[in-house]
């Protein structure tokens, strides 16, 4: 048998016994995680392990480059789980987590090896954007750099498509959800953060404020009651 495979005895017998109080919690009072996060698919990229996260801190949605359709071109799992996650759940931290070395990347940069994989192909038209960025953006950047490069921009691209979600609209209108970007870089360890009053990402240092894409705050287009106050 597969060795992988077979650990799921483990899991029965081992792992279970030694979390079953916090189980039987979740069980009884229901899940009510404090974040969700938006990854790779990536088996490097481990966002529990990355967060510390114990069963029912964190609600997890993962898919090839960690992709967010813009709301009105898909009806899908990533969007469903947006959904549930701020709508049921009351999620108010959104984390799309992007990495180094990604394939999905890669492949955005190398289309005639996606020949064969029409539904990848497909799936990566949604970081298009994040891809011209980079040509036109980037000129000089080659191989890893540009990869690189492209999965940060590739993190920016996919907040700017949560925003057109509904219920994330809202919230953030509410000023009570924040959005993070985060870059995983497998290689050396280290978590960025993208920072959205500089555009940029920076890393993730426990001594330092948090960067965040989109902090909380309410907006409300239409208020006009600071006009109202200086009249
Ligand atoms: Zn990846």
């Amino acid at each position: 048998m597969n060795e992988l495979i077979g650990r799921v005895f483990d899991f029965e017998k081992q792992v279970f016994p030694v979390q079953a109080e916090l189980f039987a919690k979740l069980t009884t009072d229901g899940q009510s995680p404090k974040a969700l996060m938006i990854s790779c698919a990536d088996s490097r990229v481990v966002p529990e392990q990355i967060m510390q996260a114990q069963p029912g801190d964190l609600f997890v949605c993962r898919n090839a480059g960690n992709i967010v359709p813009p709301f009105a071109t898909m009806n899908g799992g990533v969007s469903s789980t947006v959904e549930y996650a701020v709508m049921a759940l009351g999620v108010r931290d959104i984390i799309v987590c992007g990495h180094s070395d990604c394939g999905a990347m890669k492949g955005l940069t190398t289309p005639e090896a996606l020949e064969k994989m029409p539904n990848v192909a497909a799936w990566l038209r949604h970081s298009k954007a994040a891809d011209e960025v980079v040509r036109q953006g980037y000129p000089g950047l080659k191989d890893g750099e540009r990869v690189r490069a492209l999965s940060m921009e590739n993190v920016v691209a996919q907040i700017a498509h949560l925003r057109t979600h509904p219920s994330v609209a809202a919230g953030l209108a509410r000023g009570e959800i924040s959005l993070h970007g985060w870059f995983v870089d497998i290689h050396a360890g280290q978590v960025l953060g993208l920072d959205g009053q500089t555009g940029r990402f920076m890393p993730l240092r426990a001594d330092q404020e948090l960067p965040v894409a989109v902090p909380a705050a309410q907006r409300l287009a239409s208020d006009v009651s600071f006009l109202q106050a200086a009249e």
